[in-house]
């Protein structure tokens, strides 16, 4: 009887600590333009990789993958004689997890620096702190954490008609990918809870009130904005004939469509979005 070791993936840990010198071997993504390098071979650089070795300070720890240190470090440029630069979008659609996540991180670590340079209340140049990724002001001492900006999501279904599957709600936006059927979303404000935050977006985007709110998993992302991060939830909607209003201004369009016949143009394979629509499809029966 043979038995199949079991499938192994790569462990990344994030952290800020550098208390060990780079090494050569180290992984090291270098971000250019809002793009990460990969190496001819199709593997991210390692510090050796790094044209004249970047000095120490101007890397930037991330974590570790399977137990080796990975660094960032912001390039001038996206020189072409590297090998490929790739947008987070190219790179989750290919990369499995973490190296998505470990990309979007280092995008996310690289920006994040780049555009917290100075102090917001006093105007002098932050500080790091060491072992954080967090500035500080030698003047002021204002804290300077790299902050996350928590969104909702929501998988919305109402019953359908009577023999036939329950329907999904999805919609189209007036930005971005506007041909895409996605969910309904929105960012946390300040003083909510992620529930709270569903349940607002919710109305003031289809109008519709909601129930049986299940929450359904997270995602980081790195599209949308320099530190996202996604929480997926499911919601039902009682009323059978419950008809989604949309403002014309966020949103172009919100419809129900059958379980058993979702549009084609969903939402990358990639993205919690697309995990949730796949959570609640069901087989079209012909
Ligand atoms: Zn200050």
């Amino acid at each position: 009887m043979s038995s199949d070791p079991p499938p192994t993936r790569p462990v990344f840990l994030p952290g800020a600590a550098a208390d060990v010198p780079a090494e050569p071997t180290d992984h090291c993504l270098m971000v250019a333009d809002g793009k990460l390098l990969v190496r001819p071979d199709g593997d991210f650089p390692r510090v050796a990789d790094v044209p004249g070795r970047a000095t120490e300070p101007d890397l930037v720890p991330l974590g570790t993958l399977d137990g080796v240190p990975v660094w960032a470090v912001a390039w001038e440029t996206d020189d072409a004689t590297l090998g490929r630069w790739l947008g987070w979008r190219e790179l989750a659609s290919g990369l499995t997890e973490p190296l998505a996540a470990l990309a979007g991180r280092a995008l996310q670590v690289v920006t994040w620096r780049r555009s917290h340079r100075y102090c917001g209340a006093c105007t002098a140049e932050l500080a790091d702190v060491p072992g954080e990724h967090a500035r500080r002001c030698p003047d002021c001492q204002l804290y300077v954490p790299m902050q996350l900006s928590p969104a909702v999501l929501v998988a919305i279904r109402r019953p359908g008609p009577p023999g036939a599957p329950e329907q999904l709600l999805l919609v189209r936006h007036s930005y971005g990918s506007t041909e895409v059927w996605a969910l309904v979303a929105g960012f946390v404000e300040a003083g909510e809870t992620l529930e709270q935050a569903v349940h607002r977006e919710v109305a003031e985007e289809v109008g519709l009130r909601v129930d049986r709110l299940v929450y359904f998993g997270s995602q980081p992302w790195a599209m949308s904005g320099p530190s996202v991060v996604l929480a997926g939830f499911t919601a039902y909607c009682p009323d059978p004939m419950s008809e989604p209003v949309v403002d014309g201004r966020e949103l172009t369009q919100a419809r129900w469509f059958p379980l058993d016949a979702l549009p084609e143009a969903l939402p990358p394979t990639y993205s919690i979005s697309r995990w949730l629509v796949e959570s609640v499809r069901v087989p079209a029966t012909t």
